[in-house]
């Protein structure tokens, strides 16, 4: 994902250029890794202001049932790219080191990589579910009741257990 800006730079300050991304790649663990949107690129005063929301979908892990899953995410992307080196070849802007900037390279080149990277660790849903009504596992023998429901005793799907205490804690008072 790697986005020549070189022309860009040379325009002024407040003209933009969009691009459509549709990638497939592989990850290091092997695992196709699909994004597709589209960005708006921004020439600021100081570089390039990368806007744009991405589509992509990546192998997570059910936190009720503990199944792999491919769980879709949308990438609110809003990122500047400050340059290394001035748009004139060879002039050397002094380098603020800002914090968690990101930078145009010597090529006049920005990589959208590592910004979709970090965005991707902060879409990450804390509890991720496979689908909103998994059933998740039973606490007793540990099947998944997506698959059917188990032959435990008195087993009650997870989902209901909250209101079975409830509706059980009723008819004791009563
Ligand atoms: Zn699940
Ligand atoms: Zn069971």
């Amino acid at each position: 994902m790697i986005i020549d800006v070189s022309q860009q730079l040379k325009q002024p300050i407040g003209s933009t250029r969009r691009y459509s991304i549709n990638e497939t790649s592989n990850s290091p663990d092997g695992e196709e890794f699909s994004i597709y949107g589209e960005v708006s690129l921004l020439r600021t005063d100081r570089g390039i202001l990368m806007t744009g929301i991405l589509n992509t979908r990546i192998k997570a892990v059910c936190s009720r049932c503990l199944g792999d899953f491919d769980q879709p995410l949308t990438l609110k992307l809003e990122e500047e790219f400050l340059p290394v080196v001035g748009p004139s070849i060879g002039t050397s802007l002094p380098w603020s080191g800002e914090d968690g900037a990101f930078v145009i390279d010597e090529n006049q080149e920005i990589d959208l990589g590592e910004v979709v990277r970090q965005c991707t660790l902060l879409a990450l849903p804390m509890k991720p579910l496979c689908r909103g009504d998994c059933a998740g596992l039973c606490p007793s023998c540990g099947r998944n009741l997506n698959l059917g429901p188990c032959s435990c005793p008195g087993a009650v799907d997870p989902r209901f257990a909250e209101l079975a205490k409830l509706v059980l804690g009723e008819e004791r008072t009563a």
